[in-house]
């Protein structure tokens, strides 16, 4: 199929609770490497009370735990219609809170526990400590073996069955910085704690999420023409190992 006749819708899960240190940054990856493909992107503010209808990709940005809990109650009310939008293939990109929001709990330190939706069969406790600073994480699903980003979180996940960490950490802490893991993988749900915004900078998983969103829209494996992402590149380059 041409690029210029493909459609992607994408879904901003509360972008005015949870939107910390530059998440909005994914979203606008996301459209320009689809509209400098000429693909058209159909964008969708959620906010509390909103409906939440059918989409190809959604996404839910970090937040500290005060917005965690505004949002947590309001997003269990879709708990079932999202579960059978993963079923179908649907992409869902959660960072940091939004990430912990959607495994089956976040225990904050001194508060009540905030129930998830169950996407990812995690949970997450808060640790004494918290993890500050840039992380690198080895991935074996793209050519490119590395993501980078930036991590800022108490929260320790983990995780269960068929639920499998996203990568493995070589700098930073990741998951709950003792069984190696960074973020996770369940079907088309993908959570991570990379921050900063994660997909500027690892463009490869960007498109990766692309493509497999116009999979589950139009039943086809669609390899994404290239861009030049000479920039992106030597972003993510410079960004590899770095600790602080
Ligand atoms: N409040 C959660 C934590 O501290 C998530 C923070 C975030 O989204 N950066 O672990």
């Amino acid at each position: 199929m041409d690029e210029k006749d493909l459609e992607i819708t994408i879904a901003h899960l509360y972008p005015k609770l949870l939107n910390l240190y530059g998440d909005m940054g994914n979203i606008i990856a996301l459209q320009k490497r689809c509209q400098w493909r000429g693909i058209n992107v159909i964008y969708k503010e959620i906010n509390i009370n909103d409906n939440i209808d059918d989409n190809d990709i959604y996404f839910i940005g970090g937040g500290q735990d005060k917005q965690q809990e505004d949002v947590a109650a309001e997003l269990y009310k879709h708990k079932d219609f999202l579960t059978a939008q993963r079923d179908k293939g649907s992409v869902f990109l959660g960072i940091c809170g939004g990430y912990q929001l959607m495994g089956h709990y976040y225990q904050p330190f001194d508060k009540e526990k905030l129930q998830g939706i169950s996407l990812l069969d995690a949970y997450t406790t808060a640790g004494k400590k918290r993890f500050i600073g840039n992380v690198t994480c080895k991935i074996d699903f793209l050519s490119l073996k590395t993501l980078v980003g930036f991590e800022n979180h108490s929260g320790l996940t983990y995780l269960s069955g068929e639920t499998k960490p996203l990568g493995i950490i070589s700098t930073g802490n990741g998951n709950n910085g003792i069984d190696k893991t960074e973020g996770a993988r369940y079907k088309n749900v993908f959570g991570t704690y990379l921050h900063g915004s994660l997909l500027p900078k690892n463009p490869h998983f960007a498109d990766y999420l692309i493509e497999l969103a116009l999979e589950k829209k139009y039943g086809e494996k669609i390899k994404l023409s290239p861009l030049n992402d000479e920039i992106e590149m030597k972003t993510h380059n410079s960004l590899v190992g770095k600790a602080y």
